[in-house]
């Protein structure tokens, strides 16, 4: 029937657009220009698809686009991208939490399931939760008001010899990496240390829970770290969430 053809049409479209406004706000945030060879490597499609949906978004008020100079999330735009990010975030959650998946079939199906939810699911979830403010990752869950409190960490790989911190924030991107990095402790939350670095951008060893593991910097890339002096206070914020959401 072609109304039912319609619906299905414009629900690919808004999932379409909801993928680009992620992937857009990913690579550069709300102040920054996007390339379109970046979202189309990202999204795995072609430039020319990038550029024709591009055209689409910044009629429909979404993005602001220019040839050259690339694609900047407009207000609406970037209201639109941080909403499906917490569904995505606060679904990953909730598949973690509850229902014991593992990472990245929590991300597999988030991926998926954040296009589709309503607003009266995704506030159960989120009380359900305890209103977390980071995912199993360590990604911020932007807050329902479109606010995200980022908090400046730096790239395991770029820490000297010597030097503590605890890891606070894992890439979702790989499901081969975030298994193995699983396996030798090293998720939101794990205290490490860097005891050597190889010459010429050699491998670490890395003290992860006390316990030496070497590894290629290649392995670690996409392991976000705060530095030694915050790990006095260093609760995570999702435990405490969490604790405070069942009291
Ligand atoms: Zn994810």
């Amino acid at each position: 029937m072609p109304v039912k053809e319609e619906n299905a049409s414009s629900q690919t479209l808004s999932r379409a657009i909801e993928d680009y406004l992620k992937a857009i706000y990913t690579l550069a945030g709300d102040q920054k220009a996007a390339s379109t060879s970046a979202i189309a490597k990202r999204l795995k499609v072609s430039s020319a698809a990038v550029t024709a949906m591009l055209k689409r978004m910044s009629e429909a008020g979404l993005v602001r686009y220019q040839r050259r100079r690339g694609v900047m999330l407009t207000k609406v735009g970037t209201a639109l991208a941080l909403e499906t990010i917490r569904r995505h975030r606060l679904l990953e959650s909730f598949f973690t939490d509850h229902l014991a998946m593992d990472w990245h079939q929590a991300h597999v199906e988030a991926e998926t399931l954040e296009h589709f939810i309503s607003r009266e699911l995704e506030k159960l979830i989120d009380t359900k939760l305890g209103h977390p403010s980071s995912d199993p990752h360590g990604h911020p869950i932007p807050s329902a008001k479109g606010v995200v409190s980022e908090e400046p960490l730096k790239p395991l790989t770029e820490l000297p010899a010597g030097t503590s911190a605890m890891v606070r924030r894992v890439s979702d991107e790989d499901s081969e990496h975030m298994r193995w990095w699983k396996k030798i402790g090293l998720v939101p939350g794990s205290p490490i240390r860097v005891r050597e670095v190889g010459p010429f951008e050699g491998p670490l060893l890395l003290e992860i829970k006390g316990k030496p593991h070497h590894v290629g910097r290649k392995a670690v890339e996409g392991i976000w770290v705060a530095p030694d002096e915050r790990q006095k206070k260093l609760v995570s914020p999702r435990k405490a969430a969490h604790k405070a959401g069942k009291r």
